[in-house]
């Protein structure tokens, strides 16, 4: 650290240089975060200090907290809805703000180990829970951190989890099984009704990691059961800071039962609130204040026109793909191709160095992902296609 302070000019000129290294998302193909709605942005300004951390503090906050968790426990069926206040529930159906889809998937996991420690099932030493091949890597953080063996099922052909294989894996020592809702490598949907079927036989746990489709699939033309309305799902993942349109950091987890919750307690005996059921200690105020603020802003209608738009991208894309020469994978259910063409490694790297564009790997089979986000254009489908065009036809 420098001895004596910068003046604010000297900073802002520092933080404008560092700045101008980022993207912006210009040609950027592979993320599935994206700008947050300038709603969601002075939302943000406006409760920066807010910490979510000791909730005593900041009611307000927590009221929009509250009203984010009750406006997506609606959106997706959850029968009736409620978040901690402290050491007490509003009602059945809770959750809280999480930093993201990594934050939530962890404590979903860690609320179905505590609570089969606390003696609701009768497992061995190592319990395990099943998880689609497919799912996000931070499956790994909790294989890793968790005393969990995490298991993984195999896919069928079209890149959905196989329920059978799923079947095969269950055991005495299974705690819980996990689907997904818009995996992030193919943005496929994992046949949730069967996957609920399993569980209920098996009187498993049963998370749905929507981090991706949670803010897609509800306003899609084609509906797919994958929430709370499928009776086995226990817990669902949803991240306003991707196709939300909140700011990061903003993720969710709701459970079906305040049981969950309270198996992740901890006491806080010096804080204004008796205790915690976060993984996080303090927690971002003004995140929950960006996601209510974008979330009442758009409203139902705003997310369709999000997802209408970026559909028409993902459409245009793979008819346009086609016509020189390179299929997807999969029909795309939602806005994420993965596209086969020979050698993607080698086209990606190609595609960075010559033209700029951002895109990325499928790992298994291995094809160009991307991601159509409301960052981009038709403009842009256009020219990445030419510059695709160009690197495989020199390949
Ligand atoms: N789950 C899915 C399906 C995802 O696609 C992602 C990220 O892309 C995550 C979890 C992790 O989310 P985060 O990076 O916000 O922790």
């Amino acid at each position: 650290m420098n001895n004596q302070g910068l003046s604010e000019e000297e900073i802002f000129s520092y933080l404008e240089n560092a700045k101008s290294e980022d993207t912006d998302y210009y040609r950027v193909l592979s993320s599935m975060c994206t700008h947050p709605h300038k709603i969601a942005v002075e939302a943000h300004r406006l409760f920066i200090e807010a910490n979510l951390g000791d909730l005593g503090l900041f009611a307000g906050a927590h009221r929009l907290e509250k009203e984010v968790i009750k406006m997506l426990g609606e959106l997706l069926h959850a029968p009736s809805i409620g978040t901690p206040s402290g050491n007490s529930f509003d009602s059945s159906v809770c959750g809280y703000l999480t930093t993201g889809g990594t934050e939530s998937n962890i404590q979903a996991v860690r609320g179905m180990k505590n609570l089969v420690n606390a003696g609701k099932k009768d497992v061995g030493k190592i319990p395990n829970i099943v998880i689609p091949e497919s799912a996000h890597f931070s499956f790994d953080k909790i294989a890793n951190m968790m005393g969990i063996e995490v298991r993984r099922a195999l896919l069928d052909s079209e890149l959905k989890v196989d329920p059978a294989s799923v079947e095969s894996l269950i055991d005495t020592n299974t705690v819980g099984l996990v689907g997904i809702a818009g995996t992030t490598e193919f943005g496929q949907i994992d046949p949730i009704e069967e996957l609920s079927r399993l569980a209920l036989e098996n009187e498993l746990f049963f998370h749905v990691d929507a981090a991706f489709g949670g803010f897609v699939i509800p306003f899609l033309e084609n509906q797919y059961p994958f929430d709370f309305e499928v009776p086995g799902v226990t817990s669902i993942a949803i991240d306003p800071h991707k196709m939300g349109l909140s700011t990061i950091p903003s993720g969710a987890l709701l459970f079906r039962s305040p049981s969950f919750l309270e198996s992740l307690k901890v006491s806080t005996p010096y804080l204004t609130t008796k205790s915690q059921f976060t993984l996080t200690g303090t927690r971002s105020g003004a995140s929950a204040a960006a996601t209510c603020a974008v979330m009442k802003h758009l409203g139902r209608e705003g997310y369709v026109k999000n997802v209408q738009y970026c559909m028409h991208l993902t459409t245009k894309l793979v008819e346009e793909a086609r016509e020189i020469g390179f299929e997807p994978l999969i029909k795309p259910l939602m806005n994420v191709v993965a596209l086969k063409v020979p050698n993607p490694d080698l086209v990606r790297q190609q595609l960075l160095k010559r033209f700029g564009w951002n895109v990325s790997i499928t790992r298994n089979p291995r094809s160009l992902r991307l991601v159509l986000m409301p960052h981009n254009t038709a403009l842009d489908i256009e020219e990445f296609l030419q510059d695709l065009k160009k690197v495989t036809s020199e390949l």
